[in-house]
């Protein structure tokens, strides 16, 4: 009833209208990703607005995930937004070029024909166009085109095998992080780190610029994938970004790559989203391919927290269908038993209390009939700690904390719930947060539910007690004692 995986959603031109934007809410998008490459800073706050008073009017809470372009080193703009380069076309990348034609387009890395030389393969548009370097003339790279089709603006570029010298943070970058922390985005996505290093100085930045967002590493390049174990440490969350991915280290690796990253960030307690043409079909066609179905379904399968659509929410012809899609496949697949349970979980010993009351919770909903789990959480760590265990038991986060429920959005299986500042008699939050799961339909009377709250109530990082609860027990007892 509740779907566990969360959905991602780009925000672009497809989806900027308010009627399509609501109409993705209702179709059930969890976060929206607000893409740097494209659009101005001030597109982008009034995006952020829109979407948070859509979600509002909606009674939803919808997460914002800010995407920064990084050194991913793409074309500029066409004259006329886009051309058809053939296979043996002469095709020149230049640095000093403002506005493209049919024979050659700008770059924004201006540094590029210094990275490479005669010989070297370029892969555009994650592999679509690939091209082959004749010669480096100063700031121009001359290409021979070795494989075709269109051409649009902006489209990333790759050299195939890696090693492009850029690095992680470029100076939009930094100019970015400040616009991110302004309008409270809930994650910080990082474009092509090569190790934690690039993660733990984007976080002094967004701290600096006074924001507080969680911190999503993509990995996409080689060297990332080597230095998987140092990322992940310095990250709250990976993001399996195919599509550049795929270029640098072949198509082939990424399926075996993919399992690999979400049952490591799984471990290490950091969230992980899959992304890049899981529907891609759908940006043309209003139904996903059996291929895409089984792609999504299998994300599902390999834990992953969300799946992420691209291009076809945001710029697509079916922005909505591909979100109804998405959660139709996404629901199907939870109900696989192997991703309903946690057979490991015995194995594993809890580090600190919070993980302890955690994993006690996760496996007691795992042994008796509990219906639903409300956590009560400050800063959603705990929530997150549940959410690592595998299990068909919805998890409630009842924070008073605006942020901390932005940020749950994306975890898997948990949901945000708003709950009232100030409370401090347990007893009183048991009843409301009873009330509250009883209204969301998550639980009936003489339903059992658990609830972890840390005593004294009201503390950032003590959860500490786990209550199992019969629901509409305690209000019996109340009403026998006040007669
Ligand atoms: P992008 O990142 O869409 O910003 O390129 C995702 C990917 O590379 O897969
Ligand atoms: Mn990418």
């Amino acid at each position: 009833m509740f779907r566990r995986t969360k959905i991602v959603a780009t925000l672009g031109p497809a989806c900027r209208d308010a009627k399509v934007l609501a109409r993705m809410i209702e179709a059930g998008v969890d976060v929206v990703r607000i893409n740097f490459s494209h659009g101005s800073q001030k597109e982008h706050i009034k995006s952020v607005a829109l979407l948070r008073d859509l979600a509002q009017k909606a009674g939803t809470t919808v997460g914002v995930l800010a995407d920064l372009q990084g050194p991913k080193i793409r074309i500029g703009k066409f004259e006329k937004t886009k051309i058809k380069l053939e296979i043996g076309d002469k095709f020149i990348l230049d640095a000093d070029c403002e506005l493209g034609n049919q024979e050659r387009v700008g770059l924004d890395y201006k540094e590029l024909p210094n990275d490479l030389e005669t010989g070297a393969t370029l892969m555009l548009d994650d592999g679509r166009i690939v091209l082959g370097v004749s010669s480096v003339r100063g700031r121009q790279v001359h290409c021979v085109v070795e494989q075709g089709g269109y051409l649009s603006n902006n489209k990333g570029i790759n050299r195939k095998g890696g090693g492009l010298g850029a690095p992680a943070l470029t100076a939009k970058d930094m100019a970015d992080i400040k616009t991110a922390a302004a309008f409270n985005a809930d994650y910080l996505a990082i474009s092509f780190p090569r190790s934690g290093d690039d993660i733990r100085q984007a976080r002094e930045l967004m701290q600096e610029a006074g924001g507080n967002s969680m911190l999503m590493a993509k990995i996409e390049r080689s060297e990332a994938i080597l230095a998987l174990d140092d990322i992940l440490e310095a990250s709250d969350a990976i993001m399996v970004a195919r599509g550049d991915l795929a270029v640098e280290v072949g198509d082939a690796a990424v399926p075996a790559l993919q399992k690999r990253m979400i049952r490591n960030a799984r471990a290490n307690n950091k969230l992980v989203v899959t992304a890049t043409q899981m529907m891609e079909s759908m940006i043309t066609s209003p139904i996903p391919t059996r291929a895409e179905v089984s792609d999504v379904a299998n994300a599902v399968l390999d834990g992953t927290d969300a799946v992420m659509l691209s291009a076809e929410s945001a710029a697509g012809d079916y922005p909505v269908e591909s979100v109804e899609a998405m959660a139709r496949v996404c629901l199907e697949a939870e109900k696989e038993y192997s991703v309903n349970t946690d057979r490991r979980m015995p194995a594993i010993h809890p580090k600190t209390i919070e993980e302890a009351i955690a994993r006690a919770t996760m496996y007691t909903a795992s042994g008796l009939q509990i219906r639903a789990i409300a956590a009560l959480t400050q800063s959603g760590d705990t929530a997150l700690l549940m959410s690592r265990r595998s299990s068909k038991v919805p998890i409630f986060a009842l924070s008073p904390n605006r942020s901390t429920r932005s940020k749950v959005t994306l975890f898997r299986g948990v949901y945000p719930v708003e709950f009232g500042e100030g409370l401090n008699d347990p007893e009183v939050i048991l009843g409301l947060a009873e009330d509250e799961l009883l209204r969301r339909g998550a639980v009936r009377n003489g339903d059992m539910m658990v609830m972890t709250i840390g005593e004294p109530v009201g503390k950032t990082g003590g959860t500490n007690t786990m209550k199992i609860i019969k629901v509409g027990d305690f209000k019996k007892r109340e009403q026998a004692n006040s007669i």
